[in-house]
């Protein structure tokens, strides 16, 4: 008998019960489906509504629960996206209605994912939650990407930052003189616009522009694209990257060379390849899209 990829055996697998009237905050990873945890498709076979965010990939949405409401928590009919608060009073509204709420984030919902403020809002509430991690994509992007990120040889240490906020307006800026000689690996979300400010603080705070540095788009979806340049480079490189994409520099990049690529697309590595002769691919996710030119080390 076929059984349906959502339905696993949650008693054998000691899993608890979703309950009505309880709000999971789970994790739905980068984008491949098969990073699911099994607690993730757990709820996603059981939860009366789903609210989700824009970084949720389609393939995942399609595993709910047949009948389960899906509410885009940054879209409602056409309306401008509800700030954080109406998020919260959202699931807390939902809970008390007696739903059993799955909310859906990308990667890990407590990476620079606002889990945590979410979490606070249902403590704050007396609503019963659980936070259920997922494989964030500063680390599952850069595996399907070839790129270890830690390696003996070259750091007993990582770095993750956003790039978000780099322009010190928020939380008072970070210490880039401090991470630049701090952290040898830096593994960056949200960075992609701030990109060439950043890399100037990080070479003003004496990185070399010879380090290796790599952008991986829309990381372990059938879209996934590796560029791969130093970091003197990588900000006019990945002019046209598109988004989500994450931003690893840092000595490890080069291991990639050894290593290959473990995106589900068999053609993402195109090292050199005019642009003309780059293969078309399905695009999955929902946001605006340019190709990206990408390099060898
Ligand atoms: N909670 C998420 C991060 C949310 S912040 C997590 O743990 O992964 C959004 C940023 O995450 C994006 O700007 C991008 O930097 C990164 N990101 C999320 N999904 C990605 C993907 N599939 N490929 C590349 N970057 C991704």
């Amino acid at each position: 008998m076929v059984r349906p990829m959502n339905l696993i055996d949650s008693a054998s697998l000691g899993l608890p019960d979703f309950e009505p009237g309880h709000v999971w905050l789970v994790g739905a990873g980068p984008g491949d489906p098969g990073l699911l945890s099994a607690l993730a498709l757990h709820a996603l076979a059981r939860a009366d509504t789903v609210v989700y965010d824009a970084l949720v990939h389609p393939r995942i949405l399609r595993l709910a629960r047949a009948g389960a409401a899906l509410d885009h928590a940054g879209k409602r009919g056409g309306r401008p996206s509800p700030g954080q608060p109406d998020i919260s009073a959202r699931l807390i509204r939902l809970a008390r209605e007696g739903k059993r709420v799955l909310r859906l984030k990308g990667g890990d919902p407590c990476v620079f994912g606002r889990g945590g403020e979410e979490a606070m809002a249902l403590a704050a509430a007396g609503v019963p939650f659980r936070i259920v991690p997922g494989i964030t994509a500063g680390i599952g992007g850069l595996a399907y990407a070839g790129i270890p990120l830690t390696h003996r040889d070259t750091n007993s240490a990582v770095t993750f930052l956003t790039g978000h906020d780099s322009d010190g307006s928020a939380h008072g800026g970070l210490d880039w003189q401090a991470i630049a000689r701090g952290a040898p690996v830096l593994v960056l979300y949200m960075a992609l616009r701030q990109l060439p400010r950043i890399v100037e603080r990080l070479m003003a705070g004496g990185r070399k522009p010879e380090e290796p540095a790599a952008v991986i788009s829309k990381a372990t979806t059938a879209a996934q694209r590796v560029l791969v340049s130093t970091l003197g480079e990588i900000a006019e490189a990945s002019a046209e990257s598109e988004t989500p994409a994450i931003i690893v520099i840092g000595e490890v990049v080069r291991l990639r060379e050894q290593l290959g690529d473990f995106g589900p697309a068999k053609d993402s590595i195109h090292r050199n390849k005019p642009k003309a002769q780059r293969n078309e691919v399905d695009l999955e996710f929902p946001s605006q899209l340019t190709p990206a030119v990408p390099l060898s080390l």
